[in-house]
């Protein structure tokens, strides 16, 4: 039976997929990988929904597994799954090795990709591995989790955007299935699309840190541009939504979110009036960011509505967030 490359490369992927979660239940992967999943409060249920696994400390377990099952070296590599050595081309070993697995599915449940997770402090190598693009993995144009979480996006009309894989499991886990990731990119255009396709509410849990807050707020403004209504929740410093959820339980968590959503511009008030308390000159400055979102959104009558609400939050006139604005927007013209 004759395949395309690209059927040969599913095929492939779906086998790997296979034999990671196979690994899983190995005595290496029940001692290694499985206690590492179970230590995270991860189930079997959500290992079997997530297609969790486990990639054996072999350099050529899937090389040699892949090849025995009839996929071409070509394929493989094609895939992404195994990789030549840089000094000799002729040389193939697995990419993902000694590391627990996060498999990457397609809006349809396919396997496209695979995150990789280190499982010691080893600082001298990458937290994750993932695999390169492919002609079936553009890593723009894919939210991790978003296959477990359409249906639910389109029920409750909101997705909840998280940083990484573990966050989307950790929400699962909590109860929270309207949630996909960016898993560590900045995000595109192309994600964006793709959420619009099951809601226009977009509230972002980005990790607490300072690289989390910057992630949002360009986050945000590219949520705005696409159409979306953004809203956003901070978490304390050093926590990310799966460390939190974890800390106070599911239940908490839930109403955490419910009582921290913010507005985009709430949430831009909150971050610059720490420190614009009294000042006048960085109040001002609050207010140019304020209304550098409120630009991005596409729909007038929705700038309108964003004009009133950051006038009345900010105290002051609208005229002025008017004025600003369209400062702005003729700026851009
Ligand atoms: P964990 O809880 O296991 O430490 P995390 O998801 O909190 O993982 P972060 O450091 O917050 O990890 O990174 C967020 C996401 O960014 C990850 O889930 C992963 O998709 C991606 N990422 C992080 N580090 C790397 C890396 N070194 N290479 C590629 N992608 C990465
Ligand atoms: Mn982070
Ligand atoms: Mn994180
Ligand atoms: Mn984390």
């Amino acid at each position: 039976q004759a395949f395309n490359e690209r059927e040969s490369l599913y095929i492939a992927l779906n086998f790997a997929k296979n034999l990671f979660v196979e690994n899983l239940k190995s005595d290496e992967g029940r001692s290694i990988g499985l206690s590492y999943f179970k230590e995270r409060g991860f189930t079997q249920e959500i290992i079997e929904k997530f297609d969790l696994g486990y990639a054996l400390d072999s350099w050529d377990h899937m090389l040699k597994s892949g090849k025995k099952a009839g996929h071409s070296e070509e394929i493989l590599l094609k895939a992404g799954l195994v990789l030549q050595k840089d000094d000799d081309k002729a040389r193939i070993y697995d990419r993902f090795r000694n590391r627990v697995i996060f498999t990457i599915h397609n809006l349809g449940g396919k396997p496209i990709a695979f995150g990789a997770r280190i499982l010691t402090q080893d600082k001298k190598q990458p937290k994750y591995i993932n695999s390169p693009e492919t002609e079936v993995y553009h890593k723009s144009d894919v939210l991790y989790g978003l296959f477990q979480a359409k249906q639910a996006m389109r029920q409750a009309d909101n997705c909840y955007l998280v940083e990484g894989y573990t966050d989307v499991i950790s929400l699962h886990l909590a109860g929270i299935q309207n949630v996909v990731a960016s898993s560590g990119t900045s995000l595109t255009e192309g994600q964006i699309k793709l959420i619009k396709r099951f809601t226009d509410n977009v509230t972002v849990l980005y990790d607490g840190d300072a690289a989390g807050i910057k992630a949002s707020l360009r986050g945000i403004d590219m949520l705005l541009e696409g159409g979306l209504n953004v809203k956003a929740v901070v978490f304390p410093d050093g926590d990310d939504p799966d460390s939190y959820s974890r800390k106070v339980g599911g239940e908490i968590f839930q109403d955490y979110l419910k009582n921290n959503a913010r507005d985009f511009i709430e949430f831009k008030i909150d971050l610059y009036a720490k420190e614009s308390e009294g000042d006048p000159i960085k109040r001002a400055e609050v207010i140019r960011q304020v209304v550098q979102s409120i630009s991005k959104i596409p729909d007038p009558i929705i700038r309108t509505v964003y004009v009133k609400e950051s006038g009345r939050l900010l105290s002051i006139e609208e005229d002025i967030v008017l004025a600003e604005l369209n400062k702005i927007l003729l700026k851009g013209e």
